[in-house]
C-alpha cells in the first residue's frame, strides 16, 4: 500500500503559548479521531508531527493512523521557519520512500505549515534549496493564524497561503474541519485515481480565507503580543506572561483619543524544554513597564507578584517576604513595589 505523508509544521513560539497552543493540540486529536473513521485515510495517511521555534523538534515521526496519538506540543522562544524547513527537507529525504523500477513509493506529502509570526532567522538560501528541490515534489499549505504573517514571505514557497482570521476557539474548531476534509478528499483520489494533486475542500463562511498573491500588499505587519519570560522563585520553573496589544482610551488627554497599551493575558507556566527549543541569542527588544496594563500572580506558586524585577535584568515572582532569592541569578535581595517605569527585555516571539 502506497502511504500519503502529512506533515503538521507546527510554529510554537512564544505567543501561540495559553489558549492558541491548546487549541492547535485540541484540534490534532479531532483530526486524528475523524481520520480514524475513514476506510481510505486509514489505509493510507501517515502523520508526522514537527515543531518548530527558535530551534526544530521532531514531534511524531512519520506514523500510520492507528497507531498514532497526539503529543503534547511544546513551547519556545523565536520563530526560525528556515532552520524548520531545512529540518523538513532533511526529514522528507529520509522518510519518505521514493519510486524506484520495482516499488511504487509514497504519494505525494502534504505538508500544513501553521504559523503566527514573521520568521526571526535567514530564510533566502533555504527557501532556494526549496524552491529547486521539493516545492514541485510536495504539495505546501501554508496557514497564517491570525493576520501577524507576511502571507507575501510565505507566498514565496507556495501558491497557497491561506489566513485565519480569527484565532478564537470556534474558528480553530471550523479549520481542524477544513483541514481533516482536505486530507479526506486527497486520500480518496490518491486511492480512486491514483492523482496525488492537492485537494482542498472548499471554503465556506469566510473564517478562513485563500490569500491572493498577485493582490495582496505588505500592509503594516505588527506584532500584536509582547511576551516576557518569568521564573518562579520557588519552583524553578519558567513561565511566559502574554499581553495583547490594543487601543485604549486616554485617560490623561482630550486630545489623544487613543492610546496603545498592551493589555494582560495571562501567565502560563511552561516546560523547561523551552531553553532547548529557543534560539540561542536573547532577544534585544524591549517593552517598557508604562506600557503594560496588569500584572500577573506565579502561575507555578501563585506568589502574589509573578512581574518581579531583579537586578540581574530578569523576571521573577516574589511573595510578601522583605528578603527573595532570585532564581536567575541567585542572589538574596529586597524587593519593594516599584515606582516609575523601566524597560523589560521581551522574548523574540
Ligand atoms: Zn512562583
Ligand atoms: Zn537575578
Amino acid at each position: 500500500m502506497r502511504r500519503l505523508p502529512i506533515y503538521f509544521l507546527i510554529d510554537v513560539s512564544e505567543s501561540m503559548v495559553g489558549e492558541p497552543i491548546e487549541l492547535v493540540q485540541e484540534g490534532m486529536s479531532s483530526i486524528i479521531k475523524e481520520l480514524r473513521t475513514d476506510p481510505y485515510a486509514l489505509e493510507t495517511v501517515y502523520i508526522s508531527i514537527i515543531a518548530f521555534a527558535g530551534k526544530t523538534q521532531k514531534i511524531t515521526p512519520l506514523i500510520e493512523l492507528s497507531n498514532f496519538y497526539a503529543p503534547k506540543l511544546p513551547i519556545g522562544g523565536g520563530t526560525s521557519l528556515g532552520i524548520a524547513l531545512d529540518f523538513l527537507m532533511n526529514d522528507i529525504d529520509t522518510a519518505i520512500q521514493k519510486t524506484t523500477m520495482e516499488q511504487k513509493g509514497d504519494w505525494k506529502p502534504i505538508i500544513f505549515l501553521f504559523t503566527d509570526g514573521n520568521p526571526t532567522d535567514r530564510v533566502d538560501s533555504v527557501f532556494e534549496r526549496w524552491n529547486q528541490k521539493y516545492r514541485s515534489k510536495t504539495n505546501l499549505v501554508a496557514i497564517s493564524l491570525g493576520d501577524n504573517t507576511d502571507a507575501r514571505l510565505l507566498g514565496r514557497i507556495t501558491d497557497n497561503v491561506l489566513m485565519l482570521k480569527n484565532t478564537d476557539a470556534e474558528s480553530f474548531k471550523k479549520f481542524f474541519k477544513w483541514v481533516t476534509a482536505s486530507i479526506k478528499t486527497t486520500s480518496v483520489s490518491v486511492s480512486a485515481t491514483s492523482d496525488d494533486g492537492l485537494h482542498l475542500a472548499p471554503i465556506t463562511n469566510g473564517y478562513l480565507s485563500k490569500i491572493d498573491l498577485e493582490k495582496y500588499t505588505n500592509s503594516n505587519i505588527d506584532e500584536n503580543f509582547a511576551v516576557i519570560l518569568g521564573k518562579c522563585q520557588a519552583t524553578k520553573r519558567p513561565y511566559l506572561i502574554k499581553y495583547q496589544k490594543r487601543l485604549a482610551p486616554s485617560e490623561f488627554s482630550d486630545f489623544v483619543k487613543n492610546v496603545l497599551e498592551y493589555k494582560l493575558v495571562g501567565a502560563y507556566p511552561i516546560d523547561n524544554n523551552y531553553f532547548d527549543l529557543s534560539e540561542a541569542v536573547k532577544s534585544s527588544k524591549t517593552i517598557n513597564t508604562a506600557e503594560l496594563n496588569g500584572f500577573p500572580n506565579c502561575p507555578c506558586c501563585g506568589n502574589p507578584y509573578g512581574f518581579s524585577h531583579c537586578g540581574c535584568g530578569n523576571v521573577m515572582c516574589t511573595g510578601e517576604a522583605e528578603v527573595n532569592r532570585c532564581p536567575w541569578c541567585n542572589i538574596e535581595a529586597r524587593f519593594s513595589a516599584g515606582t516609575g517605569s523601566l524597560n523589560i527585555t521581551r522574548t523574540r516571539g
